[in-house]
């Protein structure tokens, strides 16, 4: 298949990547307690993309993101910079809620990391920020933590694209804390200079003559019938517990065996113009 260029194609293209991410059930704990996927929303061929965790629960339940209490923070924010949400792109590191919003797990994280890539490629943001630890260390491959990192804005190449990150706190984080809230305001006032600033240079692409394998190869990948995902690997990048802190009181962790994946097709609702019509 031909690379999508326009933004209608990308946009047509992004479509694709919600429906094979709306029936996926790569990860059976989450795709077996989901209400349903929350893939993201937004502008589809935005400047700026935000990056952050995973679903919560009215984010599970509306299929959107950042539809709570830090969503309208998000709102609060984006309208102090002359920026709505409409203008901009969201989604999150995990597109499936995580049972009692504990941690995404890392074999979770690396299960929907070519979501989120082919979101990256396909809206083709100049600007990246990233919410939270869970997002930053993802993105960077770095397992600096977002007290470290944020309101510093770097060039990072993300699968195919370079683009200008930029760490922020998560607003749920702020949400409770004060200080932090104070930070995080700080740091978003930063965006508009980050967004003024030329897009990085993209490193060279080359494709090749013929039908490209890896397309084939992702798109049978997340097509495969339920898999479990992989074992942790790389705990030093994805360090769920440097959240603790920063996150709301977690319930106490899920301790039941993974209950069997659900019949895909009977389980998920049919996406709507909620869904589809916001990118
Ligand atoms: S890989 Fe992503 S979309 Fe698929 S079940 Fe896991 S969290 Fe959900």
């Amino acid at each position: 298949m031909a690379t999508p260029v326009t933004p209608q194609e990308r946009r047509e293209e992004l479509k694709l990547v919600y429906e094979q991410a709306r029936a996926c059930v790569r990860c059976r704990e989450l795709a077996s307690t989901r209400t349903q996927v929350v893939f993201g929303a937004g502008n589809a061929d935005a400047d700026l993309m935000f990056v952050g965790e995973a679903p919560g629960a009215n984010e599970d339940r509306m299929g959107l993101p950042f539809v709570g209490q830090a969503g309208k923070l998000l709102d609060q924010l984006l309208s102090e910079i002359g920026l709505e949400r409409r203008s901009v792109f969201i989604c999150n590191v995990l597109k499936c809620r995580p049972p009692g919003n504990r941690d995404p797990h890392p074999g979770e994280i690396e299960a929907c990391r070519e979501y989120l890539m082919r979101q990256l490629e396909l809206v083709q943001p100049r600007v990246v920020c990233t919410l939270g630890n869970f997002a930053t260390k993802l993105l960077r491959g770095d397992p600096a933590g977002i007290t470290r990192v944020h309101g510093r804005e770097e060039v990072r190449v993300i699968g195919r694209r370079a683009v200008r990150l930029y760490p922020l706190y998560h607003p749920a984080a702020a949400l409770y804390t004060p200080r932090m809230l104070e930070i995080l305001r700080a740091d978003f006032h930063g965006i508009p200079a980050v967004l003024a600033k030329p897009a990085p240079p993209q490193p060279e692409i080359v494709e090749p003559d013929e039908p490209e394998p890896q397309e084939a190869d992702w798109r049978d990948a997340l097509a495969a019938a339920p898999a479990e995902p992989p074992p942790p690997t790389e705990p030093a990048v994805v360090q769920p517990s440097l959240l603790a802190g920063l996150e709301p009181p977690a319930p106490p962790p899920e301790t039941a065996a993974d209950p069997p994946a659900p019949e895909p097709e009977a389980e998920q609702p049919r996406p709507g113009p909620e869904q589809l019509g916001l990118f």
